[in-house]
């Protein structure tokens, strides 16, 4: 049976929140509450939320850019969370990451040729000459020419540096890539031509995506999956065709309401959430979401649901679905095509 490329077990990061001179811990910032989810090989899992979600926490969660809480991680069969820092230096060789804004990620005082040779060397090719041949073909593999080498950042635009940004993603040759909002900087007819190449470079390379945004739209077009995050948690994974035409969760139905629909026939009513996304310091007990839910129950209050198993591959964290709150009968509110 095929094994997950990634698989990720109740991840968490409380970040401390310190008070006073003698920076004493007052609380925490849970910014990933319990996260589980597996990648399988060569499939694009979207992850979607609004801003402070916990999303990118995640990202950097799962290349260790940043250490976990709690939880576990485990990439091809190995336990990433356990690998010392050399350990995990060599297998970021097969994980890496794009980045939302690449004018940022890329060092404005070197050249394109000697940003896209560094991951070369610190993964010992020590042959310049092979160096500069996989700076020209990998340069060439993302629409740009063997002699943008010796410019500058500056000197491109945004779409462009972004090719440059996959490129040095590319320079290892790993399986799996997470991208972190990569084409939100970039205006909307740049961005269908990045993830085009981006869907272009997964199908030669046989590349694994998570793909991190907080445009639904954006999600849809290249996510085989989609998990939707809500103040450091899951609230829904399904296949993608299957979230966009039945989304089960609340949160998830008021996030694709907002979403235009490229059908003048088609009305789809506009679901408006009270209030905005609670601090993740100080979380609502029970639901994450039942402060702006409009289906909200008694037990949404003190009860954390439990993401399960609604049909085979798509899961939610809802009362309504779930038999402790049988009896009531607001699943009728929410139904096929209603949205
Ligand atoms: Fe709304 Fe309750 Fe479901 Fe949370 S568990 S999304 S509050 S109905």
């Amino acid at each position: 049976m095929k094994e997950p490329l990634l698989k990720v077990e109740g991840l968490k990061k409380h970040f401390p929140v310190k008070k006073g001179a003698l920076g004493r811990v007052k609380g925490h910032v849970k910014a990933v509450d319990g996260v589980s989810f597996e990648v399988w090989p060569g499939e694009t899992l979207g992850v979607v939320g609004e801003s402070g979600c916990g999303k990118s926490t995640t990202g950097r969660l799962l290349m260790r850019l940043l250490e976990s809480t709690e939880g576990k991680v485990s990439f091809a069969g190995r336990d990433l969370t356990a690998l010392g820092s050399d350990e995990m230096r060599k297998m970021r060789r097969d994980i890496q990451m794009v980045f939302q804004d690449p004018y940022a990620s890329l060092n404005p005082r070197h050249t394109i040729g000697k940003i896209l040779e560094e991951p070369l060397l610190v993964h010992g090719v020590k042959d310049p000459n092979e160096r500069k041949r996989k700076v020209r073909e990998f340069l060439g593999i993302v629409g740009l020419s063997g002699y943008h080498a010796t410019r500058y950042p500056h000197q491109f635009s945004g779409g462009q540096r972004q090719r440059i940004g996959i490129a040095r993603a590319l320079m290892t040759n790993p399986k799996l890539i997470i991208a972190d909002e990569p084409v939100s900087a970039l205006d909307v007819s740049i961005q269908s031509q990045v993830l085009n190449l981006m869907q272009d470079l997964q199908r030669e390379f046989g590349l694994t995506y998570i793909f991190i945004s907080h445009d639904l739209s954006v999600v849809r077009h290249i996510s085989d999956r989609v998990a939707v995050m809500y103040l450091g948690r899951i609230v829904e994974i399904a296949e993608s065709g299957r979230l966009y035409e039945m989304p089960l969760h609340p949160y998830t139905q008021a996030l694709l309401s907002a979403v235009p629909v490229p059908d003048p026939e088609f009305v789809r009513d506009q679901i408006v959430l009270e209030g905005d996304i609670p601090s993740p310091a100080d979380p609502p007990p029970g639901c994450p979401f039942h402060s702006r839910c409009p289906f909200r129950m008694d037990i949404c209050k003190s009860v954390v649901p439990a993401l399960k198993e609604q049909e085979t591959g798509h899961s939610v964290a809802c009362h309504l679905y779930q038999e402790e709150a049988s009896g009531n009968d607001n699943k009728t509110l929410v139904t096929e095509g209603s949205l």
